[in-house]
């Protein structure tokens, strides 16, 4: 449905058209994000698609997709090998003609998993697009605005899909937040894929860990731990977070190391 509203800001598509809109994008609202400077703003999936054009290019062993103009918060998704197919990591709210064949001719897609919900965008067209279902932790269902039969809902903390790959719930940022990991396999390194959690910083020897990124609120040092904690039984040699060319090398060190500066710098001033 390509004239359903699409929040300005966040991207995330609702089921209502943009000539009868909400009054206001609850995500947006949220103190994890923010309502666009101007207020509220719609848009949809048809004057995204007059207005951009898809983009992909390489992130490291996956394929990055997004688009040429700046849309919603700005991520891009990842294309993530799976047996003959593929799986989205993370979803961008265009979706053009151009690529649904170049996704069609790496052999489509199996399924859609989302870090949180930020990423939502269209995800329902996607799963309908390639008829794939859609991965979401339960605990985020709430912040579905548009519930759809394509959304598969996982409950606990680690949902296992084929292939060896598994999404595993970080919790924090939001009560689902989520990362894939995908095991080494064919020459690739062992990656973990986030969304905001843990987030690739400047120094992409480091990363961090926000309750809101765009309002540069922490979580507590008893949430990095944890969180940590479960990064630590993992096996990954590389991350990628959620904009172009977030990755981080020697990654499983990086995590660790940066959740003690993270943990040390709210208890005091840090040693860097
Ligand atoms: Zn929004």
């Amino acid at each position: 449905m390509s004239d359903l509203a699409i929040c300005a800001t966040c991207a995330v598509q609702f089921d209502v058209p943009v000539d009868d809109p909400p009054a206001s994008c609850p995500i947006c609202s949220d103190p994890r994000q923010y309502v666009g400077h101007g207020g509220q703003r719609w848009t949809s999936l048809d004057e995204l698609r007059r207005e951009n054009r898809s983009v992909t290019r390489p992130q490291g062993d996956f394929l990055g997709v997004g688009s040429d103009g700046h849309i919603g918060i700005g991520q891009r998704a990842l294309l993530v090998p799976y047996g003959d197919s593929n799986l989205l990591w993370d979803c961008v709210a265009l979706l053009d003609d151009a690529l649904v064949e170049e996704i069609e001719a790496r052999g489509g897609l199996a399924g859609i998993v989302i870090s949180h919900p930020h990423y939502w965008s269209t995800m329902v067209d996607w799963a309908h697009r390639f008829d794939c279902p859609i991965h979401l932790p339960r605990v985020d269902e709430p912040w579905v605005m548009r519930p759809d039969p394509a959304i598969s809902f996982w409950d606990g903390d680690t949902l296992a899909l084929d292939h060896g790959l598994s999404v595993h719930r970080l919790g924090g940022h939001f009560p689902g937040a989520s990362a894939l990991h995908v095991p080494a396999v064919d020459g690739r390194r062992a990656a973990l894929l986030t969304g905001d959690l843990p987030l690739a910083a400047a120094d992409r020897r480091w990363v961090s860990f926000m309750w809101s990124y765009p309002n540069m609120v922490p979580l507590p040092a008893d949430e990095v731990r944890r969180i940590a904690g479960i990064l630590a039984g993992l096996d990954f040699d590389v991350l990628h977070s959620a904009f172009w060319d977030q990755q981080v090398d020697d990654a499983w060190s990086a995590v660790q190391r940066s959740a003690d500066r993270y943990i040390a710098a709210l208890q005091s001033i840090p040693e860097v």
